[in-house]
């Protein structure tokens, strides 16, 4: 298999690389400017293509790479070029942000394999890369925990006969915190998730709870249930990764240890199943899992999630941009915690909802919500 990632010096990147064998060829590699840790991946895995977003890192990764047979791109640009032609089979898509969306467009265009990490195209854009895949013959496999499981557990069933999924969710580092404990928390209290080590934004929005809301927008169009189809389950155990409810009643789960290397490892090699050496479940050791309602009072980005799905059209697009904004304002110890919430609220209150919206409509969108939320802190 030729496999070629994007984001691959990130939490998903890194831990796809650990977990592929010998039958994997890595074709292409592709990082944000850890420029020093792309060519280490270089010289061990020898892609024919690398691409470096910041075009300031591009004379020195050239120089270290030193090999005219290897091409070598830089700027937002050419990643949609490094997605259109370099050569693979399998794209793993584990870059943050919307900024997955045209890349992953390309390689849907080309009909192969996405293994897709990459939850905010789906947010921004689900519906219509779902349309797109099926015609184009491409796969779009989830690489995301939760999902991995629902598409595991459907395996063998027909999707109209879903009556409910439910997504399971760790709560994150606040889980039963209240409103008071949180208005003064930072960014360091929040990066610290008791169950998966990830990439700063994902833990930050794993810390609001938005993480899930996204995976709610992600489940919508990679199953094709609706909204209110859809519940959330905090299970602190993280070891039921989420279930499907069936027309007849029955409930079909996948269970495993919070490690993210399984579904990576499923979705490069689905329908197979390959032998792995991760370490096993042993459910006597964990004794007893855990079930709650989540907090949406608490934690009102979830029920923006809801909101922004229901209303449809560009609306999770909104809602995607003005996070991402808001995340690294929060990050960046620029603004507080409920100033991501808040800020989101304004966000879906201020524009008007496309509902019968182009690609144009959801990359200006995605541009106008950004510089809005950043004018108006
Ligand atoms: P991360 O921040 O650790 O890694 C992101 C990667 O993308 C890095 O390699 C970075 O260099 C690269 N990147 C960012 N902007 C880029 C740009 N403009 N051009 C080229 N490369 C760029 O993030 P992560 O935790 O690995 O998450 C990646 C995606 O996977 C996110 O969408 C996240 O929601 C999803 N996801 C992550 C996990 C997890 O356990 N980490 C679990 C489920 C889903
Ligand atoms: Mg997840």
């Amino acid at each position: 298999m030729k496999l070629a990632i994007l984001g691959s010096t990130g939490s998903i990147g890194r831990q796809t690389l650990s977990i592929i064998d010998e039958n994997t060829e890595i074709t292409g590699l592709s990082c944000m400017s850890n420029s020093a840790l792309l060519y280490e991946q270089y010289c061990r895995y020898k892609p024919r293509w690398l691409h470096v977003g910041d075009s300031t890192k591009y004379s020195e990764l050239k120089t270290m790479v030193n090999d005219s047979a290897v091409t070598i791109t830089a700027g937002e640009a050419a990643l949609v070029d490094f997605a259109a032609n370099c050569d693979y089979d399998v794209l793993l898509t584990s870059i943050v942000g919307s900024i997955g969306l045209l890349p992953t467009i390309e390689a849907v265009k080309r009909g192969k394999r996405i293994a897709l990490a990459n939850k905010e195209t789906l947010v921004v854009y689900g519906e219509k890369i779902m349309q797109l895949a099926a015609q184009y013959g491409a796969e779009i496999i989830p690489v995301d925990s939760e999902h991995s499981a629902i598409f595991q557990s459907l395996q063998g069933n027909d999707y109209k006969s879903i009556e409910k999924i439910i997504l399971t969710a760790s709560g994150g580092p606040f889980f039963k915190r209240s409103k008071s404990q949180l208005l003064n928390v930072n960014a360091a209290a929040a990066l610290k998730h008791p169950k998966w080590q990830m990439g700063k934004k994902i833990t930050i929005d794993s810390a609001t709870l938005m993480n899930k809301g996204l995976e709610v927008i992600e489940a919508r169009w990679l199953f094709d249930v609706p909204g209110q189809a859809i519940e959330v389950v905090v299970h602190p155990e993280c070891i039921i990764h989420s279930l499907v409810q069936y027309c007849d009643g029955s409930v079909m789960a996948q269970l495993g240890l919070p490690d993210m290397q399984l579904p990576i490892h499923y979705a490069l090699h689905y329908p197979k199943r390959k032998p792995t050496k991760l370490k096993r479940l042993s459910l006597s050791e964990i004794g007893a899992l855990n079930f709650y309602k989540p907090d949406m009072a608490t934690f009102p980005c979830l029920a923006h999630a809801f909101q922004a799905l229901q209303l449809g059209g560009t609306a999770p697009c909104i809602l995607n941009a003005a996070n991402e904004v808001l995340v690294q304002l929060f990050l960046d110890q620029k603004i507080s915690f409920y100033d991501i919430p808040n800020g989101i609220e304004k966000a879906l209150n201020k524009f008007d909802i496309v509902q019968n919206y182009t690609l144009d409509d959801v990359v200006a969108t995605d541009v106008a919500v950004r510089r809005f939320v950043a004018k108006s802190l």
